[in-house]
């Protein structure tokens, strides 16, 4: 037998038994970003390498190592590493910016990184994410962090960090990366290749190394926060402000710089320590100047973006609910092939009421039969014999109190079969609330 083909390292399957989780934080994501007033926008899964070059960032780990690019003829493109160019590029060539501002979109989409996988870093992986485009003052980056923040609400996450930071503007940051120069260089010797080209062209990515010894060299490098000028100061100082306003609880953390080189202002992270080392579940900030950049007229920006793999291993591991997968409302057991167009009939009826509905495919006995029917969980069964055809009636089971129910086979049924599944669906949740009035 030829060997079995297996996936690319860094990738997930999501089988049939794990997608509800998938759906239910996917609902989640959607419906609280839709009560903030934001719509889904879709963009193309690969883009321009020249885009994500521009706008992610020549110095960040996404470009220098982590990029998927593929020669297609004679152009290069590149599987989108994250949302946001590809959004921004998007919001630019469909006119968005032309239209009432702010411009509010999100976006759940598939990323690639060519990362060394372990828990919560894979090669490919997904985000939820949004971008608001056109407004400047601190009031929207209080209320990004507050969306992000009821998604994790929603999704009953506890003990989830909120930390805050303010990396300036090129006016201040100037001064900084001249800060951060004059600390680096008299042990540039031991710095990494990467931070190497970094302290000539952009000393703050220093502080974002994932290698051991740039972090203990970068333990007590200067603070963005010392230098930020007054305009950055007070933004920063209007954000915390309108955060306790709203009750939300953050730190400070001035080691926060992000991972791409967009940035601007207010960067944040919400960070657990409930699924191991990569325990970022969300980031974003600030880009005043990337639409600019990108061939836009000036216009500040803000968004953030949410791991969704990191999403659900925190809600598993905190035991949050997820929404149960739909299971067979009724299965149609015929006796015989003279029975199976019967089903067939019934079964359409119900299935365009939104009844999920399923008979024998598999030409089995009426044993097997119920056998599948109890192990794909169905709520009613309902067996079709010669009996049943000649006398137009048959019992619906409850194959959870074994109750029986008798029921005609003609126009009426679906009616009968409404009434029935109603009235044990308002039995189960008669029973749940009687349970927790008993608790
Ligand atoms: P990290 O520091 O963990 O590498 P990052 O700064 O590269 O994160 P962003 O580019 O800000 O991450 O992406 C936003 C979110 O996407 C992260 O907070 C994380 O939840 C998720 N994410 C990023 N890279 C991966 C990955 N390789 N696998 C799974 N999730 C990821
Ligand atoms: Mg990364």
């Amino acid at each position: 037998m030829a060997n079995k083909i297996t996936r690319p390292l860094g990738t997930e399957d999501v089988t049939p038994k794990q997608i509800y989780k998938w759906y239910t934080v996917e609902r989640l994501a959607r419906e609280t970003a839709e009560s903030f007033g934001f719509h889904e926008v879709r963009i193309p899964t690969f883009e321009n390498t020249n885009l994500f070059l521009r706008s992610v960032g020549e110095t960040t780990d996404v470009v220098q190592k982590e990029m998927y690019t593929v020669k297609a003829k004679e152009t290069e493109f590149t599987l989108r590493p994250e949302g946001t160019a590809g959004t921004i590029r998007s919001m630019l060539q469909n006119g968005m910016l032309n239209d009432a501002l702010p411009q509010k979109v999100y976006y759940i989409l598939s990323c690639f990184r060519h990362e060394r996988p372990q828990a919560g870093r894979l090669r490919e992986f997904h985000q939820f994410g949004i971008e608001m485009a056109g407004s400047q003052g601190p009031t929207s980056d209080a209320e990004i962090i507050a969306l992000a923040k009821t998604i994790l609400d929603n999704a009953g996450l506890k003990n989830i960090a909120l930390h805050i930071n303010s990396i300036g503007c090129p006016t201040c940051r100037a001064e900084y990366h001249k800060a951060l120069r004059a600390y680096f260089t008299p042990r540039k010797d031991e710095l990494c290749d990467t931070c190497l080209t970094r302290l000539e062209k952009n000393p703050m990515r220093l502080l974002d190394c994932k290698s051991p010894i740039c972090a203990e060299i970068g333990k007590d490098a200067p603070l963005i926060l010392d230098y930020l000028c007054d305009d950055c100061k007070a933004h920063f100082e209007k954000l915390q402000e309108y955060l306790r306003a709203m009750d939300i609880d953050f730190m400070i953390n001035p080691k926060i710089v992000r991972g791409l080189d967009y940035y601007t202002k207010t960067v944040f992270e919400f960070i657990t320590t409930d699924i191991g080392a990569q325990g970022t579940v969300c980031g974003g900030g600030r880009y005043d100047g990337l639409i600019e950049q990108m061939g836009g007229k000036p216009t500040p920006a803000m968004g953030f973006a949410m791991g969704l793999e990191r999403l659900i291993l925190t809600m598993e591991s905190q035991g949050c609910d997820f929404e149960q997968p739909k299971t067979c409302d009724l299965y149609i057991a015929p006796m015989d092939e003279a029975a199976v167009p019967k089903a067939m009939q019934l079964g359409q009826t119900l299935r365009v009421s939104g009844y999920q509905v399923e008979y024998d495919l598999m030409e089995r006995g009426l044993k097997a039969q119920m056998k599948y029917a109890n192990k794909i969980g169905a709520a009613f069964v309902m067996v079709l014999g010669e009996n049943e055809l000649n006398t137009g009636k048959a019992k619906l089971k409850n194959m959870q109190t074994g109750e029986q129910t008798e029921i005609a086979l003609d126009e009426t049924f679906e009616e009968k079969f409404d009434d029935i599944a109603v009235q044990f669906m308002f039995h189960d949740i008669v029973e749940d609330f009687e349970k927790e009035c008993q608790l």
